[in-house]
C-alpha cells in the first residue's frame, strides 16, 4: 500500500491555487458537502443569477421586441466566446444552440450528405449513448451501415489508438464520431492524430467534446478539426438543458449542407422571401429563435472561465486528478476499487471512474449518508470529479476519505436504490 497524501497536502494545493477565489463565484448551499459531479451538471455561478434577473427585468421586460435588435446575433456571439475561451477555435465558427444530441444529428447529417457515395459510418461502442443512438437512427433513415468499434474489453480504458481504428476506415467510410474524452472512463482521445488519420481516409470525423470542453486544452483550429459539438452544463457551469455548442470549421461551411433550412439561416432573413437562401458561414447552420435566457447563462459560465483562463483550469484538473489517482492507491486499492482510468494525465480529462462490485450502493450511501455527490455508472463503475473553478482540493480530499470510511466499515450495504431513476 503506498503512502497517503495528508490532508496537509490539500490544503497546501488550495493554498497555492491561483483559481480558489473563484469558489466565491459559486452559490454553495452546504459548505460541509463533497460536490464532485460537476462533469454532469456544474455548480450555479452567482453571476448567473444576476444575469438572469437584469435580461428578465431590464430587456426581455423593459424592451420587449426591440430586444432582437442585439439578440439575433447572440447564438453566433456566444459562440465566439466559447470558441476563443475553451475550443482554440477563431471567430465565426460556434454557434451556441440546441442540445448535444440536436447538434450531433445535424452536423452527423451533413457530414454523410456531403459523402453520398460512402456507405459506413463508425462510433465506438464505449460512446456516449444519445451519439450511439442517432447515429443508428441516422443510418437507418439514410441506408449506411453503423460499424461499431469495440474499446468496451478492458483494454487501455477505452482509449481509442490508430492501431485499433485503421482496419476499420477505407473507401466506404463517410463519417467516423468519437468523443474527446470518454464519459464513462474518463480516457482522452488523441484528437490531432485521430483527425489526420480519418481525413487521411476522406472521411469526416465528428467530435463529441461534452466532457472535454472545460476540462482539457483544446485547439480546434490547429488541429485541423472540422466538427466538433459538446454541451455547456457540465464544466461550463452553464445549467441544466443550457444551449450547446457546435463547431464547423471555416472551410466546411460552405460546404456543408444543413439538414434544417429554418430562417436564422437565411440570407435575408427578414425578406421573407418564398424560397431558402442560405447565409454564408456559420450562420447559414443555425436554425431558429435560440433562447436568450439559455444564452446568458452560458455567457456567465464561460466568462468565469475566461477570467480564469483554460489553461489554469486544465491544469488544476490535470493535478486534482493526480491526487485522486494517489488517493485511490493508497486508500481505495486495498478496499477492492480499481482504477478505470489511464494514470498519465495528458490521456484524462476532469473526472476518474473507479470500479467496484458494489458501486451502486456505495454512491447511494455517499449521497444519503456522507453528504459526497458523485455519481454511479453502469454496471460497476463510480464517477469522481474535480470542477476547476468550483471545487477545492480539500473537498477531493474530503469526499475520497468519505468514501474510503462508508466502504471500510461496510456502512453502505443497507443503502436505498431505489426509486430514483437518474443515476
Ligand atoms: C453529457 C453528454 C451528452 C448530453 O447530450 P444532451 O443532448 O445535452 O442531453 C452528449 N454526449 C456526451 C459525450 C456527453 O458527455
Amino acid at each position: 500500500m503506498s503512502q497517503a497524501p495528508d490532508r496537509g497536502v490539500a490544503e497546501r494545493l488550495d493554498a497555492a491555487d491561483p483559481l480558489a477565489h473563484f469558489r466565491n463565484e459559486f452559490l454553495i448551499r452546504d459548505p460541509a458537502q463533497c460536490y464532485l459531479d460537476g462533469n454532469s451538471l456544474g455548480r450555479l455561478p452567482l453571476r448567473t443569477r444576476a444575469a438572469v434577473l437584469r435580461f428578465l427585468d431590464e430587456e426581455w421586460g423593459g424592451r420587449l421586441v426591440e430586444g432582437w435588435q442585439e439578440w439575433i446575433v447572440e447564438a453566433m456571439r456566444t459562440g465566439d466566446l466559447i470558441g476563443r475561451t475553451v475550443l482554440g477555435a477563431g471567430p465565426g465558427q460556434v454557434l451556441a444552440t440546441d442540445t448535444t444530441s440536436v447538434n450531433l444529428y445535424r452536423l452527423a447529417a451533413a457530414a454523410l450528405d456531403a459523402r453520398p457515395g460512402r456507405g459506413t459510418v463508425i462510433v465506438d461502442a464505449a460512446n456516449f449513448p444519445t451519439d450511439r443512438y442517432i447515429l443508428e437512427g441516422l443510418c437507418a433513415e439514410r441506408g449506411r451501415t453503423l460499424v461499431i468499434l469495440d474499446n468496451e474489453d478492458g483494454a487501455d480504458h477505452e482509449r481509442i489508438t490508430p492501431a485499433r481504428l485503421a482496419p476499420l476506415l477505407g473507401p466506404d467510410v463517410a463519417l467516423v464520431s468519437l468523443q474527446v474524452v470518454q464519459y464513462r472512463s474518463g480516457a482522452r482521445q488523441d484528437v490531432p492524430g485521430l483527425t489526420a488519420l480519418v481525413h487521411a481516409h476522406g472521411a469526416h470525423l465528428l467530435w463529441d467534446a461534452a466532457h472535454a470542453a472545460g476540462s482539457v486544452p483544446l485547439h480546434l483550429d490547429h488541429w485541423g478539426v472540422r466538427l466538433a459539438v459538446g454541451c455547456t452544463y457540465k464544466y461550463l457551469n452553464a445549467g441544466p438543458g443550457a444551449p450547446a455548442w457546435l463547431y464547423i470549421a471555416h472551410a466546411e461551411q460552405d460546404r456543408l449542407q444543413a439538414p434544417i433550412q429554418g430562417w436564422f439561416a437565411q440570407a435575408d432573413q427578414f425578406a421573407m422571401g418564398p424560397h431558402f437562401d442560405r447565409a454564408a458561414g456559420i450562420r447559414g447552420h443555425a436554425v431558429a429563435s435560440p433562447s436568450i435566457i439559455g444564452l446568458r447563462c452560458v455567457q456567465a459560465g464561460v466568462s468565469l472561465i475566461e477570467e480564469a483562463t483554460m489553461a489554469a483550469c486544465a491544469h488544476k484538473c490535470a493535478t486534482g486528478t493526480a491526487l485522486m489517482v494517489d488517493l485511490v492507491d493508497a486508500w481505495l486499492t486495498p478496499l477492492g476499487f480499481t482504477l478505470g482510468t489511464p494514470r498519465e494525465a495528458e490521456q484524462r480529462g476532469g473526472h476518474l471512474s473507479l470500479h467496484h462490485p458494489d458501486a451502486a450502493l456505495i454512491s447511494a450511501a455517499l449521497r444519503q449518508r456522507a453528504g459526497v455527490v458523485a455519481d454511479f455508472r453502469r454496471p460497476d463503475a463510480i464517477r469522481v470529479a474535480i470542477s476547476p473553478l468550483a471545487t477545492s482540493y480539500c473537498e477531493v480530499w474530503d469526499g475520497f476519505a468519505r468514501l474510503r470510511d462508508c466502504v471500510a466499515s461496510g456502512a453502505y450495504t443497507d443503502a436505498d436504490l431505489g426509486p430514483g431513476t437518474v443515476t
